[in-house]
């Protein structure tokens, strides 16, 4: 409160789930809360849409934090995304990989993977094992999010140290090598594809293992219902609890007296007075339009001018309507034949069924989707389309992927319905993702994790959060970073960072 008793306003930059979560801890902090969200809609690229009656969503894989007595379950919580009784979709594996006619599943139940790994390939089972008792260790990687790190006390580094005891064997282990040099540990090529047919790649392998565990340990469960549904309930808490959120209101820039943000400008040219400002957008066009780029920090400068080390990654995605069915709420990487995207051909493919859920599913018709990883180069492909050449990419593309899943799933033939398809530079437009990427620069063992901390440097006010200020990114870095930022400025208060 100033001294005629009112409260202090924070400002927050965007309504994704970053800025959703700094909305309802500002407001349990005590503050006042405004959030000005470009788009017509909260969410951000936790995100889905209706075509021809049908719901896609395009956001939750996995969830990490919806294990019960974690730090981040609580923090999920507290921002009403989930609750005790939220159910999750009852999806068994985390995916399968086809390869050559022979296929392996990643199954949640880690004995019956192992098992059957061995079996497939009893001369890798030394290795095999291997990886499954690092997974096991993985499980103990639990993101903290009771608050920021700069904040741990003695006591906090010793109980994370004791939870977290083994972990640091994985990252010794498998922290300074990319996933295709650690696929080569396998001899069976069906197990070499399976290692980097998820993630791209030149990801540090210890990614791959702590996102698998994740899912085997329940901490990284699908809510049922839809990932904008997720979103959506965080409004509702951000609203009942008195906050105020303006959709359709693009920022354009935070304005400056001398080192102190007074507030921001709409794009309409609105003056909106903050005692505080939390940014929670992508940090490429915070620091390159809405503030001057000299408040960008070294490590994200040092980021964006490597992406050799530090490459980012986005999707050219299709949706259809089926009735066929390859494999309840399965994940499947299945070979194609060669498919050109822009100036790559691509010999491999991500397909994925929601039928798990009766959101995705209409008289008896589902959807599935699919995906073809693009990078940096990729987004410059589609970039440098006319409008007409971009959408006559799009129509081919369609056609040829329809014509590849028929192939691979006859089940499907002639009952394929179109939905939808969208790629790196729609993730541009939308969120104004930088290179279309809707996660954080790659975990690459060439690359430093980014960390930003505390109060933007040579700033008096301002507090950045989303996923681009934390590695890799995702939903659980974007929901801890709103509820640390608010915890930054409680602190430089004095006042209890405990909400
Ligand atoms: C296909 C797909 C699958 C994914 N799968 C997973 C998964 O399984 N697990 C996982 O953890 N993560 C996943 N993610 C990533 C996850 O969605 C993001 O990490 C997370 O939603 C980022 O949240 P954020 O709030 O940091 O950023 P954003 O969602 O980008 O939110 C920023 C918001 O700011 C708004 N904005 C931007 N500029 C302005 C401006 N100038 N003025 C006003 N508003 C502005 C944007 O419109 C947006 O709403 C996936 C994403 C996609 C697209």
């Amino acid at each position: 409160m100033d001294k005629t008793g009112s409260k202090k306003k924070i400002v927050i930059i965007g309504g994704g789930i970053a800025g959703l979560s700094a909305g309802i801890y500002a407001l349990k902090g005590g503050f006042e809360a405004e959030i000005y969200e470009k788009n017509a809609i909260v969410g951000g690229e936790c995100m889905g849409w209706n075509r021809k009656g049908f719901h896609i969503d395009n956001c939750i894989h996995w969830l990490t934090g919806t294990k019960k007595g974690t730090e981040l379950y609580e923090v999920w919580k507290t921002v009403g995304a989930l609750s005790d009784d939220t159910e999750y979709a009852d999806i068994d594996s985390f995916y399968t990989t086809v390869y050559k006619g022979e296929r392996v599943t990643l199954w949640n139940d880690l004995e019956r993977a192992q098992k059957e790994m061995i079996e497939i390939s009893p001369e890798d089972e030394d290795e095999i094992r291997k990886f499954f008792k690092y997974v096991e260790y993985s499980k103990q990687c639990l993101l903290p999010a009771a608050k920021p790190m700069e904040m741990w006390g003695i006591r906090d580094y010793i109980r994370i140290g004791k939870t977290m005891k083994d972990f640091p064997k994985v990252t010794k282990e498998y922290g300074g090598i990319t996933l295709d040099e650690y696929s080569k540990r396998f001899r069976s090529p069906l197990l070499q594809r399976l290692m980097c047919d998820y993630l791209p790649k030149d990801y540090s392998a210890y990614a791959f293992l702590v996102s698998y565990a994740t899912v085997a340990d329940g901490n990284g469960n699908i809510p049922m219902g839809a990932s904008l549904q997720m979103s959506l309930r965080m409004e509702k808490r951000f609203k009942e609890l008195g906050g105020k959120i303006t959709c359709n209101a693009g920022v354009k820039k935070i304005v400056m007296d001398n080192n102190t943000a007074t507030g921001i400008e709409l794009e309409d040219g609105t003056f909106i007075h903050a005692d505080y400002i939390i940014p929670a957008i992508d940090t490429y066009p915070l620091f390159n339009s809405l503030l001057p780029e000299k408040y960008m920090p070294d490590e994200l400068k040092t980021a964006y001018a490597n992406p050799t080390h530090y490459p980012v990654t986005s999707g050219f995605q299709t949706a259809f309507a089926t009735s066929g069915s390859f494999g309840y709420g399965e994940t499947m990487m299945i070979d194609i034949e060669p498919l050109t995207v822009g100036k790559k051909t691509y010999e491999r493919m991500y397909v994925k069924a929601y039928d798990y859920d009766p959101v995705y599913i209409k008289d008896g018709r589902h959807v599935i989707q699919t995906c073809i990883t693009q990078f940096d180069e990729d987004f410059e492909y589609w970039k440098g389309l006319s409008k007409e050449e971009y959408a006559k990419a799009k129509e081919q593309l369609v056609s040829e992927i329809a014509k590849r899943i028929e192939r691979a799933f006859p089940v499907f033939k002639d009952d394929l319905e179109f939905l939808d398809c969208w790629t790196p530079v729609t993730y541009e437009r939308y969120c104004d993702a930088y290179h279309g990427s809707y996660m954080s620069f790659i975990a690459t063992p060439g690359a430093k994790m980014i960390s930003l901390k505390g109060r933007l440097k040579g700033t008096e006010n301002i507090y950045p959060a989303g996923q681009w200020t934390s590695s890799t990114g995702g939903l659980p870095v974007a929901v801890a970073s709103g509820k640390f930022a608010v915890q930054r400025i409680l602190k430089s208060l004095k006042k209890d960072i405990n909400i």
